[in-house]
């Protein structure tokens, strides 16, 4: 139909990563938008739009979340004419905003049992652990180092082609890595790890303990390390990190610090 033509639907802002799509469809003088999420992650948008002869339901923008591979109902459009317009702009990243954290978790330390490393940035640490990564953990590790799931889950993205570091933002999309959606709807990500260092893929399901690939130097590092750091998404721009607790061979690690070294145990 002509009028499905004048649909137009822009991906402007969305980010590299594919998988988000939305549509139209014209039910009861209504125009109502649908987005897919095609990934095997939850993610958090937003959504705004512009637009001719509608009158949007709802207030806009929109921030919310979608569960993997589901579609939800994100709008409505009372139809004013025929010959309306649409352009839908939206942006996201992997995460749900109404994931609740199980504080009272005792993670593993992220390597094999018996293994001892130094913690080389805890949280609010000033090299890079602000922001999105507040809460994130460094812990110096030689390259090759087996690393190990501190919890189980449903891996859910990796990247394992980059091969390129250094000390600068720049370098933090060359940055190998594995992400695992926990239970409770968080995710756990190790970060840093060797090029082909990958041992996992997505889909696969992993216990805690589980080995899931070698440690490396890729992205934004200063040196060969594992960063590893559990986040929700909090908006279509950001994630929020989730301060952790560990067991090590000494009891529980309320907070991890800077220049301690820390025994794996199960
Ligand atoms: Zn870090």
């Amino acid at each position: 139909m002509l009028k499905i033509l004048l649909l137009i639907f822009l991906y402007l802002f969305s980010f590299a990563k594919e998988g988000v799509q939305t549509y139209g469809e014209e039910k009861n003088g209504e125009l109502q938008i649908y987005m897919i999420n095609n990934n095997p992650y939850d993610i958090t948008f937003k959504y705004l739009a512009t637009y001719d002869k509608l009158v949007p339901v709802q207030s806009l923008p929109i921030t919310d979340s979608i569960k993997s591979k589901g579609t939800k109902l994100i709008a409505k459009y009372m139809i004013f004419d025929e010959q309306y317009m649409l352009t839908n702009n939206y942006s996201w990243v992997l995460g749900n905003k109404y994931a609740i954290h199980d504080d009272k978790y005792l993670y593993k330390l992220p390597y094999k049992d018996g293994a001892t490393y130094q913690v080389t940035q805890g949280f609010n640490g000033s090299f890079s652990h602000n922001g999105d990564s507040q809460y994130a953990v460094d812990f110096g590790m030689e390259e090759g180092a087996e690393i190990h799931a501190s919890r189980g889950g449903v891996v859910v993205d990796i990247k394992n082609n980059g091969f390129r570091n250094g000390a600068n933002k720049i370098f933090a999309t060359d940055a190998n890595h594995i992400t695992i959606k926990h239970d409770d709807g968080t995710y756990g990500k190790y970060v840093h790890l060797k090029f082909g260092g990958v041992m996992v893929k997505v889909g696969d399901a992993v216990k805690r303990g589980d080995f899931l690939g070698y440690s490396g130097n890729t992205g934004w590092t200063n040196g060969p390390h594992l960063h590893f750091v559990v986040f929700t998404g909090k908006d279509h721009a950001s994630r929020k990190s989730i301060p952790i607790k560990f067991i090590s061979s000494d009891g529980i690690v309320d907070e991890p610090i800077r220049g301690v070294k820390y025994t794996s145990v199960e």
